[in-house]
């Protein structure tokens, strides 16, 4: 396999459980959404496993101590539409985040990301962005994702990591080239794409899985 310092495929048991669930052909809709939140909760929880806290003072019942709360001021861009069905698991984890959608359609001919739909504010006031997209497939839209926030000035210090429920090795070496500093954060990494861009063994389209449209490729 080759090395990628910026990939972190998650090892844990619960994910490869859920994901399990999530790639079945015969799971609805109505579930693979209730799985999608699941799985986003947890990978959130891994991206987040270095985020800065600074110290607060906590009263308990008994006495006073020193706590912690989360200090870094975060964005969440979900990519349009698939990434949808990830916000509401982080914004459980990440209740203060803001949320700005992006919208990047996939051009089914040259498979190059086109740009729809930008809710970013004005200025980066931000210390971290998670992109949101289910599937890391040629790396297109995540690059280009990634390329709207640097413009924007998500530049250093400020952090870009990406979190994906599946990547496939051809997107992680796209975004891994273009953006080295980017963290990904996965669920599964995946042998290969098809001749159609989808990613094998995968789970299908994850916006026609989530919403029920189409067929699952
Ligand atoms: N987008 C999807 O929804 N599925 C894939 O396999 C690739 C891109």
């Amino acid at each position: 396999m080759a090395d990628w310092p910026n990939l972190h495929v998650s090892q844990h048991p619960a994910v490869r459980h859920k994901l399990g669930i999530l790639r079945d052909v015969t799971t609805e809709p109505k579930k693979f959404r209730e799985v999608v939140r699941e799985l986003s909760w947890l990978l959130g929880y891994e991206a987040l496993a270095d985020a800065r806290t600074r110290p607060l003072t906590v009263r308990t019942p008994i006495e006073s101590m020193d706590g912690e709360e989360l200090a870094d001021r975060i964005g969440l861009i979900p990519i349009l539409r698939a990434g949808l069905g990830m916000v509401d698991a982080m914004l459980e984890l990440m209740p203060t985040a803001q949320v700005w959608h992006l919208g990047l359609f996939r051009d089914e001919r040259t498979l190059r990301p086109v740009e729809y739909y930008n809710r970013l504010p004005d200025s980066a006031t931000v210390d971290l962005c998670l992109i949101l997209d289910p599937m890391l497939a040629t790396g297109g839209s995540a690059t280009a994702a990634i390329e709207v926030l640097k413009r924007w000035g998500a530049v250093t210090p400020v952090r870009i990591k990406l979190v994906n429920l599946i990547a496939a090795p051809e997107g992680v070496d796209a975004v891994t080239a273009a953006h080295p500093d980017v963290e990904i954060y996965c669920a599964a990494l995946d042998r290969q794409l098809n001749d159609r861009g989808y990613i094998m063994p995968g789970l299908g389209d994850a916006g026609d899985r989530q919403f029920g449209t189409g067929h699952t490729g």
